[in-house]
């Protein structure tokens, strides 16, 4: 019985994490279960309303050590111990809480980054799933990468081969943390990414992976690693935005940063497919000079735009570029990608970005900073080739001409464009496939509730 299902989804606090967590969550409240959705009190009290509006979902913040917020002024590292410390604390004590009240949890969910909260699972001994929120290719990039099986020496940017994978991929298609030129402030990432897996062993045989993907996009790399057994839930995004079951679930519900500025009129106001929508993350800022490029390539491009930054202020030419385009602090991305007057999406690639690209049938102009984002630019480009990637001038600086050169192609009325824009067009249609009743991420998502309120939990250590 789903209604004896008591989740508890432990969340890192950052937008591409709690967006597909919260979706996640919806998604199993409207199955039956009950779930409390956890992260830190920074995040939580910059969360818009709407969260605490999901019906039937329970908030549950705790310390992170940082309620004022993370910056980059932080110590990364720093805040990833404190975010450790607190946190395991925080949910073995909420755990225990529940548990002393009656209303245990049955099952623990934890998203990427968050090893720790798997690893209390395993202590208390509740059984526990990660919902992996980057591209299966990535988790089975990482695999391969522990494990050794595969050269990953390719400095010179040799192709390297796959098992399994029907892609080839270059040392700068990895994810960021396996260059050799990731900052060392990222050090921590690579134990985190191997932590996943021992966590994952440890919890016992066969774990199952719940991926923000779906079995049509990527087939091979779901089915790649034998000892595990992923499952392809996503795409994670608004109903209203993907099946329409629900009219009324028109955002994630948790955006960290409030929209202030209207730019629906602006946008309505614009030809079919001639918007270029601008967004690139959440987290990373770019060098004053990187700005200046895009800003140049943008006016070089003389298409309108929507470009979501909030540091407008270090371009030199602002009044003029805003002659051309609109800038805002924040948007509802899914509401700006399904608009009809946008044409292409300049993204950093993040994951989320990525799939609600593909969902919306927009095609993309990449430019991944770090993380997973090459690699998922390399499989917008290469494998469901929706887009192309920005090729950055020596230097690292992605120059003008080169953003206005791939929105040209991209948008224009060539070959390759239009290619790109039909592959969008398949792409969204198979994202809709895979959600709708019978779908593969449909069947997926009530298997896994089955299996985990069936087996009542039996627990192997
Ligand atoms: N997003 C948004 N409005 C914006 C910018 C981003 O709603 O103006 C959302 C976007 O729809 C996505 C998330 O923020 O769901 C960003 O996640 P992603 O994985 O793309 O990138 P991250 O910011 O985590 O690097």
């Amino acid at each position: 019985m789903v209604e004896h299902c008591h989740i508890l989804l432990v969340s890192f606090p950052g937008q591409g994490h709690i967006n597909p967590a919260i979706q996640f969550a919806k998604c199993t409240l409207q199955m039956g279960a009950k779930v409390t959705f956890s992260t830190s009190l920074s995040a939580i009290r910059r969360m818009s309303e709407a969260a605490s509006k999901i019906p039937g979902l329970t908030l549950a913040p705790f310390s992170d050590g940082y309620d004022d917020g993370w910056t980059s002024a932080h110590d990364v590292q720093d805040f990833m111990l404190s975010l450790r410390t607190c946190g395991s604390e925080a949910v073995t004590n909420l755990v225990m809480a529940q548990e002393k009240e009656g209303q245990k949890f049955t099952h623990i969910v934890y998203s990427t980054l968050i090893t720790w909260a798997g690893e209390v699972a395993n202590q208390l001994q509740i059984p526990s799933t990660l919902l992996w929120n980057q591209p299966a290719t990535v988790l089975y990039v990482y695999y391969l990468y522990f494990n050794k099986n595969v050269d990953f020496t390719g400095e010179n940017n040799e192709v390297i081969e796959f098992p399994g994978l029907p892609l080839l991929l270059k040392s700068c298609d990895f994810p960021s943390f396996m260059q050799s030129s990731s900052p060392v402030i990222y050090n921590f990432a690579l134990p985190v990414f191997k932590e996943h897996f021992e966590i994952l062993d440890r919890a016992g045989t066969k774990q199952k992976i719940l991926v923000n993907t779906f079995d049509a996009l990527e087939f091979e790399a779901i089915r790649a690693i034998n000892k595990y057994d992923l499952m392809g839930i996503g795409p994670l995004i608004p109903s209203a935005f993907l099946d329409g079951k629900d009219p009324l679930d028109t955002s994630f519900g948790g955006d960290l940063i409030q929209k202030t500025v209207d730019y629906m009129d602006w946008l309505n106001s614009k030809d079919e497919l001639s918007v270029i929508y601008v967004a690139l993350g959440s987290f990373s800022s770019l060098s004053k000079q990187q700005m200046e490029e895009i800003a140049k390539g943008l006016i070089e491009s003389q298409k309108p735009f929507l470009w979501v930054t909030r540091e407008a202020n270090t371009l030199s030419f602002i009044k003029e570029f805003e002659k051309q385009g609109m800038i805002v602090p924040w948007c509802s991305q899914l509401e700006v990608l399904s608009h009809p007057s946008v044409g292409c999406f300049l993204t950093h690639s993040g994951w989320n970005s990525c799939i609600e690209s593909l969902v919306s049938g927009v095609p993309v102009v990449a430019f991944p900073q770090w993380a997973d984002q090459p690699t998922n630019a390399k499989l917008l480009q290469d494998f469901w080739k929706t887009g192309m990637r920005l090729a950055a001038a020596d230097g690292g600086i992605v120059m003008a001409d080169e953003v206005a050169r791939c929105l040209e192609i991209v948008m224009g009325g060539g070959e390759r464009g239009e290619n790109m824009r039909k592959q969008a067009k398949k792409w969204k249609i198979l994202a809709k496939d895979a959600v709708k009743e019978g779908g593969s991420s449909n069947v997926n998502l009530k298997g896994f509730m089955d299996q985990i309120v069936g087996s009542n939990q039996s627990f192997s250590s």
